[in-house]
């Protein structure tokens, strides 16, 4: 491993065998088996202890996030600390009330003899494969609510980026977890293949492709998945807009993590009657952001990877090459070793633009004017993916409508990226951009199974539709139907029979 900011070697780890992730997925089991008759006071009690050290430990997880991702140390507080710190108290104050049994009122008569309960067990062992971009927000932000639903977890960090969660297992058994609870499994695509072999349910974030395999493989034990994966998210910015929140948030929420967020901004849509105006202010702000170095005083580090780095110069490359131009950046930062690439606001960007159809992934804004909304909101849903959306306009009840046509999970409205970090409301995404759902009640029910419990009350000997059958009772049940459920008021009192 090496950091992509310097290009320093920083590690070499072993990789897990399919024999160890086996081994790992057993001892879990153990440990879950514990786990799972603890109360949610005392799992709660366990993490807060758990967030005290990530805080009394956090300038050496600042360290690690920056050495193994290159992003600016402002950003490990501001973006992954934070979220982990507030999800951790989230989830131990609302996971009981979000899995609380609750008793079921049948809405049928009949029904009334019966107690009817709906209830939420742990799965067993949850696997969390993740990508590189946020390894702290990705790995033990996700497992938090895993947890305090009673269940073990398995980690399996990106290749790229495994040292922050091998750091925070170790946090978690100083904290007092039980052994084995919480494990860091090193490995890239192979061994999360053999992961999917061993858990109980597989919560993925990462690429299209790669989910894909993954929901393969979890079909042929039929687990649940839930799958994160890319975005595409455009916002749109219209005439009556607040220019300087626009440009404002659309700069915070395309170059935020030098772009490599799964909800960034990767595409505007500007009315033209306000198009110079918006593109004037974006570039004028980029103009003024910093790009440096993890310790430094930045907005903006490295890109994560050199892969990253070339798919980010191909896209900028191939639209100057169809005729985009770029009014900053559009290149690599030739001030430094590893992988900087320059923010870049693009215009004259089109559909037929790989930077305006694939994941970006990185510090570019593709701006494209559009005649009205409704040209916006058709360029905004053409497209494979469905995850977050932007509109930027000062009237509430236009941007209501625009929301009904927008096709993705979530919207933000004279908002942007800020959805993720609220988890009291659900986030995931429609079309390829995968589905199940983080944070919220579906946040943590996705860990758990439901089951249904009936119970009778009155303790009859017979129930009316046991054996045996009768005549009698079949021409109670043919009236029985008719009066319920047959429409018109002469007909609920006429049986089939005698209608014919
Ligand atoms: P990736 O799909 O290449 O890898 C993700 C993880 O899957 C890694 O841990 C990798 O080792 C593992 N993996 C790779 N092949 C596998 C296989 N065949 N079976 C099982 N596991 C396998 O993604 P990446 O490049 O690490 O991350 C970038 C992607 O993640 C982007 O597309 C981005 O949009 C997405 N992402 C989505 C969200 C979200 O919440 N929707 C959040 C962050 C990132």
């Amino acid at each position: 491993m090496r950091n992509p900011a310097t290009l320093e070697q920083i590690a070499e780890l072993p990789v897990a065998s399919a024999a160890e992730v086996a081994a790992a997925a057993t001892r879990a089991r153990k440990a879950q088996r514990l786990w799972q008759a603890k109360s949610f006071a005392e799992r709660a009690k366990l993490l807060y202890r758990f967030r005290d050290l990530l805080i009394d430990e956090q300038e050496q997880l600042a360290d690690i996030v920056t050495a193994e991702s290159g992003k600016p140390r402002s950003e490990v507080y501001g973006n992954e600390l934070f979220y982990v710190c507030d999800v951790i108290g989230f989830w131990a104050k609302n996971a009981e009330k979000f899995l609380k049994a609750k008793k079921i009122r049948p809405h049928l008569f009949m029904f009334k003899a019966k107690k009817v309960i709906s209830a939420q067990y742990p799965l067993g062992v949850i696997g969390i494969i993740s990508p590189w971009n946020f390894p702290l927000v990705l790995t033990a932000g996700d497992a938090v609510p895993a947890l305090m639903a009673g269940n073990a977890v398995l980690i399996k960090p990106s290749e790229l980026t495994p040292l922050t969660a091998l750091f925070v297992t170790a946090l978690a058994q100083k904290a007092g977890f039980p052994d084995d609870l919480l494990q860091t499994i090193i490995g890239a695509a192979e061994t999360g293949q053999a992961l999917i072999d061993h858990v109980d349910m597989i919560a993925f974030t990462g690429s299209v492709e790669v989910g894909k395999l993954v929901a393969q493989r979890a079909a042929e034990r039929l687990i649940p998945v839930s799958l994160e994966l890319g975005g595409k998210d455009p916002a749109i910015v219209l005439k009556d807009a607040d220019m300087e929140r626009a440009a404002n948030a659309c700069v915070w929420g395309a170059l935020m993590n030098s772009g490599q967020v799964c909800t960034s901004i990767e595409r505007i849509y500007v009315e033209e009657p306000v198009y110079e105006t918006f593109v004037a202010k974006v570039v004028e702000r980029v103009r003024a952001l910093r790009q440096g170095a993890s310790q430094e005083e930045v907005e903006l580090g490295s890109m994560s990877s050199e892969e990253q780095f070339k798919k980010v110069k191909a896209q900028v490359d191939d639209a100057i090459a169809k005729g985009a131009k770029a009014l900053t950046g559009g290149r690599a930062n030739p001030n430094f070793r590893g992988f900087f690439y320059e923010p870049t606001v693009l215009v004259e960007v089109n559909h037929d633009m790989a930077v305006a159809r694939d994941e970006t992934f990185g510090p570019i804004i593709p701006i494209i004017k559009v005649r009205d909304a409704d040209e916006a909101i058709r360029m905004a849903n053409d497209s494979r993916y469905g995850l977050d959306a932007c509109i930027f306009t000062r009237d509430k009840q236009r941007a209501a409508r625009m929301v009904d046509q927008i096709n993705t999970g979530t919207v933000c409205i004279n908002d942007g990226l800020v959805n993720y970090i609220i988890p009291d409301t659900p986030m995931g995404g429609v079309k390829d951009s995968g589905f199940g759902r983080r944070h919220g009640k579906e946040g943590i029910r996705k860990y758990c199974r439901q089951k249904t419990i009936v119970i009778d009350r009155f303790g009859l000997k017979s129930d009316f539709p046991w054996f045996p059958a009768s005549r009698k009772k079949t021409e109670q049940m043919r009236r029985l139907i008719t009066v319920l459920w047959r429409s018109g008021w002469k007909n609920k009192l006429r049986s089939p029979s005698r209608a014919r």
